[in-house]
């Protein structure tokens, strides 16, 4: 079987899917020909022309007593390969001394492949105690539209739990911040600069809101999780004026906003009007407009929830050490999994390196991907009552 699935990940890796470049529909169409052709029940959803999402489902066994609905998920898409520093070929999928070669070996064809080739062989059997759900999404690495799209189509409703592998090197994700991402736009009047008075200069009205978010009165960075840290925020670009010679009159400037479970779009829009309020105090003509043009859930799963524990305790049994239980610093599909109807524990685990992850001559040891099948195999069949 692990001959199998090694060739699995090999093809996988062999059929380039950077985003956001074509070639994402390429990869699903390979995986979703693989579990169709294993007869396991295989939806193929169209996000967009080119990124395709996959919803695969086994049922458990006749004899199941109070089946649970675990779900397995993963992203196809990796990020670009800056070729000429690479000494492998990035889509040769080469293994050398137990090491496999290619961009996406670490981030994270490995899981997918991992979960997909669990899914082969436990649909041989009759007695599974859980319904199995796989969903693998498109464009993670972008804007997660794919695992949006699922979300929004009710594809993670049934969950009872959820396991994604995205590379944590053994570690046991459980929490991770959001983003909110703010245009901040200020509409002045524009006038000859000769006769300033008679304009309304949208720079200056912006240079004070940024004097506003600078003060000790905005305050939302002081709002902190002992694990993911405070929340951060960062003005990322600013654009603004018409021409030399003419009052401003417009002007904006982006900032990039890390959420923390509790604290997302709501308190940063409340925080941003208090600053309206105010400056419109001091003048009446100041206008300024806010407009949320990204936004990723934070999310957080209980640490006394059973399904982490159990994640937990057969990584302990897998890999013979503790495990240690992080809060993952970037963004996973978990975000968007999150906002299903009903809630579930989420779990980001693997054991495969993320060192390498998006680097040059990506790569992971094929014995970390021996134990990630390892462990989506138990957790598949392990009695959750
Ligand atoms: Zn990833």
């Amino acid at each position: 079987m692990l001959t199998e699935s090694i060739t699995y990940l090999q093809r996988c890796l062999q059929i380039q899917s950077t985003n956001p470049l074509d070639g994402e529909e390429n990869v699903a169409a390979y995986v979703y020909d693989l579990l169709t052709s294993h007869g396991i029940e295989t939806e193929w959803i169209e996000v967009s022309p080119k990124r395709i999402c996959l919803v695969a489902t086994i049922q458990a066994g006749v004899s199941a007593v109070h089946p649970k609905t675990i779900g397995f998920s993963g992203h196809l898409d990796t990020v670009p390969v800056q070729l000429s520093e690479w000494t492998k070929d990035p889509f040769g999928g080469e293994i050398e001394q137990g090491r496999i070669y290619g961009r996406g070996a670490s981030d994270m064809k490995s899981g997918v492949m991992a979960m997909v080739s669990m899914m082969l062989e436990l649909n041989q059997r009759d007695d599974l105690p859980n319904h199995l759900k796989l969903l693998i999404t498109s464009d993670e690495e972008n804007g997660m539209t794919g695992a949006r799209h699922l979300t929004e189509r009710g594809d993670a409703d049934d969950l009872d739990a959820l396991l994604i592998t995205e590379p944590t090197s053994g570690f046991l994700g459980y929490a991770q911040k959001g983003v909110v991402g703010v245009e901040v736009s200020c509409t002045g009047k524009s006038a000859h600069s000769s006769s300033p008075q008679l304009g309304q200069n949208a720079i200056d009205d912006l240079y004070r809101v940024i004097r506003e978010i600078k003060s000790d009165r905005f305050t939302i960075t002081t709002h902190s999780h002992p694990e993911l840290g405070p929340v951060v925020a960062s003005i990322t670009s600013i654009t603004g004026g018409e021409g030399p010679n003419v009052i401003p009159s417009q002007a904006a400037f982006y900032m990039d906003i890390r959420t923390i479970p509790g604290f997302g779009r709501e308190q940063v829009l409340t925080a941003l009007e208090e600053i309206n309020q105010r400056l419109r105090e001091q003048d009446d003509s100041f206008s300024m407009k806010v407009t949320v043009i990204k936004e990723i859930p934070s999310c957080e799963t209980d640490s006394e929830d059973l399904f982490l524990h159990v994640v937990a305790t057969t990584m302990e049994s897998i890999r013979r050490q503790p495990t240690r239980r992080v809060a993952i610093p970037g963004g996973t599909d978990g975000a968007m999994f999150s906002q299903a109807a009903r809630s579930f524990p989420i779990a980001v685990a693997s054991f495969h390196d993320f060192r390498l992850a998006h680097q040059i001559d990506e790569s992971i040891p094929l014995s970390e991907y021996e134990e990630t099948i390892e462990l989506c195999t138990r957790l598949a069949l392990h009695s959750y009552t």
